[in-house]
């Protein structure tokens, strides 16, 4: 499949790093079984929009229902006079140098003077945000450089399908909010291009970062602290880049164990079993029921999201309490009012 250097569905990277476009040159992107699987599941999200079901694409049943609800989604869009376009190829090169992407649905609606891009993500590890989603927006800056409506069109509206997360998520901006999303695109991929640009840690662009391994600054926020230790800043440092610094840690520890794992010794590390936990078999299930009757079991009551599921919201908020909590340390911008500031008013 063709990429593109700085691509959509890398952009919350390159945007927020200028440096990461140097730092991943010739780093090949690793080929996971989960993205074999959204490859497959899109090759049938494809076959079945464009009423082809006899394609032969390796399926499961559970696959086919995810791909049908999402097909069922983007049709409940298509209104009388709109126009579908699947798989379309759109260019933003106007705003990033070669720059084009592949959108899975597209729907050019000029009754209601709207276009809707729609994603479908099949991950189940992340819920994806359609707010600001910076693939979706150059998506539909691709399309408003690609087709020729644009002129008539007042809003876009981004849609996530990811059925597997239970989530669908809609974002809704004008054509001018776009295009001022257009000139700041314009600004952060021309800063990429500066030899020397820099390399700018943070959750959303070191997150998919192939640099990683291999970053100074990334791995180097482990580290910053060394010179330093003890006193208060210190400490803050490290509770305020927590995140990173558990991405960091975590990064270290795929690398050793992908090394280990494909014959490499990694100094001080080997691979084990995982700890697990005992559990009864089919028989001594049996056999406990037999001896103990009823005490062998524990009634418990449902959750509250799949009671919530099963009632109303409302219903369940009316038969919920809240308990109150540990005193647990937060960031000054959390919503819960402080504690200890709780106390003086007391005082
Ligand atoms: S790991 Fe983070 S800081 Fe390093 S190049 Fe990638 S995005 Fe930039």
């Amino acid at each position: 499949m063709e990429h593109a250097l700085r691509s959509a569905s890398g952009a919350d990277t390159w945007m927020n790093c200028p440096g990461s476009i140097k730092a991943q040159q010739g780093i090949e992107s690793q080929s996971s079984t989960y993205s074999e699987e959204g490859t497959r599941a899109h090759k049938m999200c494809e076959s079945m929009l464009m009423g082809d079901i006899t394609h032969n694409i390796e399926q499961d049943d559970e696959m086919v229902s995810y791909c049908k609800s999402y097909v069922d989604y983007v049709r409940s869009l298509v209104k009388d006079e709109a126009s579908l376009y699947i798989e379309k190829r759109v260019e933003f090169s106007y705003y990033v140098e070669d720059g084009f992407g592949t959108v899975d649905a597209m729907i050019v609606d000029l009754e209601e003077s709207t276009v809707h891009i729609i994603d479908f993500k099949y991950g189940a590890g992340i819920k994806v945000d359609a707010f600001e989603n910076k693939q979706l927006m150059l998506y539909a800056l691709g399309c408003y450089q690609t087709t020729n409506c644009m002129w008539s069109i007042d809003n876009i509206i981004i849609h996530i399908f990811q059925p597997r997360m239970d989530n669908i998520s809609t974002y809704e901006i004008t054509i001018d909010e776009l295009l001022e999303f257009g000139e700041e695109v314009k600004k952060a991929s021309m800063a990429t291009i500066d030899a020397n640009a820099p390399r700018i840690t943070g959750l959303k662009q070191c997150q998919w970062c192939k640099a990683k391994i291999k970053c100074k600054e990334f791995l180097g926020i482990t580290t910053n602290v060394i010179d330093n230790s003890g006193d208060d800043e210190t400490l803050k440092y490290i509770l305020d880049n927590e995140k990173l610094i558990n991405m960091a840690i975590k990064t270290a520890k795929d690398y050793a164990f992908k090394s280990i794992n494909e014959g490499n010794s990694f100094d001080g590390y080997k691979i084990v079993e995982a700890r697990t936990n005992r559990k009864f078999t089919e028989e001594g299930l049996i056999e406990l029921k037999e001896k103990l009757g009823d005490k062998a079991f524990i009634n418990k009551p449902i959750t509250l999201s799949q009671a919530e599921k099963l009632l109303s919201k409302e219903e369940v908020n009316g038969m919920t309490i809240r308990t109150s909590g540990k005193p647990t340390l937060a960031k000054e911008s959390d919503k819960r009012k402080s504690l200890t500031d709780e106390f003086e008013d007391l005082t």
